[in-house]
């Protein structure tokens, strides 16, 4: 019998938010949460300095909360100035971290191998890795799509072993769609979800178990459709994670 696939909807704030509107998001799901659908498994990745009042608007209910982006170093603590490191994320019960979201691998410079590294120290600290992959127009247009994907994913399945891989999430998350009101269509995502299962599988048949995510424009409209396909089991979700009612549409859609 195959596993049955952990559904997750997890919406990505970006650099967005202050105390009292976040105060109000947060107040939002956590009066929706005892209604949302029990079979998935919702979160929010804050930006780092709201950690502290996520953890204590969400603790006592079934929202989970993360980080966007944690430090790659090996060490927990140092010189480091302006890291994050995921010991600090876990100090406030912070249970998931996105590494290599597309802005970050553009604005910031981040290469495969600091994904690795950041997927590593979340590993290290029983948070769970959601590994961004995508591709550009550019790539998708020149008919370049599954080989940056590949890639990307490559560099995950040649650094960790079976069981390490088992514990991360993957979210395509096409650049042109994230953010643009112009999602992927059903079909464009699912085959990539369909590359992306096969090659989890040639690795090991237990790996066409990981939960992969779909990302880039989804909203209440559309994610019943995207989270149809076959192999997508969830959204990461940014500019409708910002509208509660929109977030909790989409989380019911999963
Ligand atoms: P979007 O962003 O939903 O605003 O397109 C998704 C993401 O970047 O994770």
């Amino acid at each position: 019998m195959p596993e049955k696939r952990v559904k997750l909807v997890i919406g990505n704030w970006k650099m967005h938010g202050n105390r009292a509107v976040n105060a109000a998001l947060l107040d939002a799901l956590v009066a929706a949460g005892k209604h949302l659908p029990a079979q998935v498994r919702v979160g929010v990745c804050v930006p780092f300095p709201y950690l502290g009042q996520a953890q204590s608007a969400l603790e006592c209910g079934p929202v989970a909360w993360g980080v966007q982006d944690l430090s790659g170093n090996a060490a927990d603590k140092g010189a480091f100035t302006g890291e994050v490191s995921a010991t600090m994320a876990v100090d406030f019960g912070a249970t998931l971290a996105l590494a290599g979201h597309s802005e970050r691998r553009n604005l910031c410079g981040e290469t495969d191998g600091h994904v690795v590294d950041k997927a590593r120290c979340a590993l290290e600290w029983g948070l769970t890795p959601v590994v961004c992959v995508g591709e550009t127009l550019e790539d998708r247009e020149a008919g370049r799509t599954e080989d940056v994907i590949g890639t990307q994913l490559a560099a995950l399945l040649e650094a960790f072993d079976v069981a390490a891989l088992r514990q991360m999430v993957f979210a395509y998350e096409p650049v042109w769609a994230i953010g643009t009101g112009k999602s992927a269509s059903a079909q464009q995502a699912q085959d990539v979800h369909a590359f992306l299962r096969a090659r989890l599988r040639e690795k090991d048949a237990s790996l066409a178990g990981i939960s992969l995510l779909y990302g880039g424009s989804v909203k209440p409209g559309n994610a019943a459709e995207l989270f149809g396909q076959p192999d997508i089991d969830g959204g990461l979700i940014g500019g409708a994670a910002l509208v509660a009612d929109d977030f909790i549409a989409i989380c019911h859609a999963a």
